[in-house]
């Protein structure tokens, strides 16, 4: 089996559609192949996003505007036989349709075209396929902060939040956007997240910023000179409620 044998087979993999010589065809060509592993965890997380009833996108305010300019104009005479109310002909309505997609995966496609963005969640898929995903083991706060003395030039604030469900379980060094970064990571049920530390470079507004792509929720924000990323295939509301309790502790 090939890799674009395999990128076909994957969805049915996941939802154990395959029969067992095919699934142990793409079973095998998975442990040989990393792009086709990160294809699957980037497909297994975008089926657990698509099965969560939460899931919504936020419409920008722009977009109704944007479809009013993609429709035609109304003529006079559609607008008189409606007793004043603009008639859209019924051949143009797929056109439509189409140009309102195309405005909202524009939009989509916007949102995840942040190149850091796409750092921080390749962090983190590396992070859970290889066998790096911890230096420090541990989930005690107490022994994950005194770790990165002396490997970093700075001292990250650690916290554990196991009571409220977020279970600090160790941390490791890596690298975000060619700087180094703190890495504290978490358990919430089955999900892993990924929490990226470092001095803020531009002492930016606060507030959070949240991002969705390939089924990975992300969030930035900073606090006390420190910029925090957020990232994880846990569902958008559990990532807030994460960086909240992180945000509660300043
Ligand atoms: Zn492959």
């Amino acid at each position: 089996m090939n890799c674009r044998e395999c990128h076909d087979f994957i969805d049915p993999y996941i939802d154990s559609e395959l029969d067992v010589a095919a699934a142990i065809l793409v079973k095998h060509h998975l442990r040989d192949c990393l792009q086709c592993q990160q294809l699957l965890e980037s497909r297994k997380a975008l089926h657990v996003l698509l099965n969560n009833p939460q899931l919504q996108f936020e419409v920008p305010d722009s977009l109704p505007r944007k479809i009013q300019s993609a429709l035609p104009a109304v003529t006079p005479s559609a607008r008189h036989r409606s007793g004043g109310r603009p008639v859209i002909p019924w051949f143009t309505v797929p056109f439509a349709l189409a140009a309102a997609l195309a405005v909202v995966f524009g939009v989509l496609d916007r949102a995840g075209g942040n190149a850091l963005v796409e750092e921080v969640i390749s962090s983190h898929v590396r992070s859970l396929l290889a066998t790096h995903l911890l230096d420090v083991p541990s989930t005690d706060q107490h022994t994950v902060k005194p770790w990165f003395n002396g490997k970093l030039k700075f001292s990250p604030p650690v916290q554990d939040f196991t009571a409220q469900g977020f279970r600090l379980i160790g941390g490791r060094l890596d690298y975000i956007n060619g700087r180094e970064v703190a890495a504290l990571v978490y358990q919430r049920n089955k999900h892993i997240i990924n929490l990226f530390i470092a001095p803020s470079e531009s002492g930016r507004a606060a507030g959070v910023q949240s991002f969705a792509k390939d089924g990975y929720n992300v969030l930035h924000w900073d606090r006390d000179g420190f910029e925090f990323w957020a990232v994880s295939e846990v569902n958008a509301g559990d990532l807030g409620a994460f960086a909240d309790l992180e945000m509660r502790q300043a």
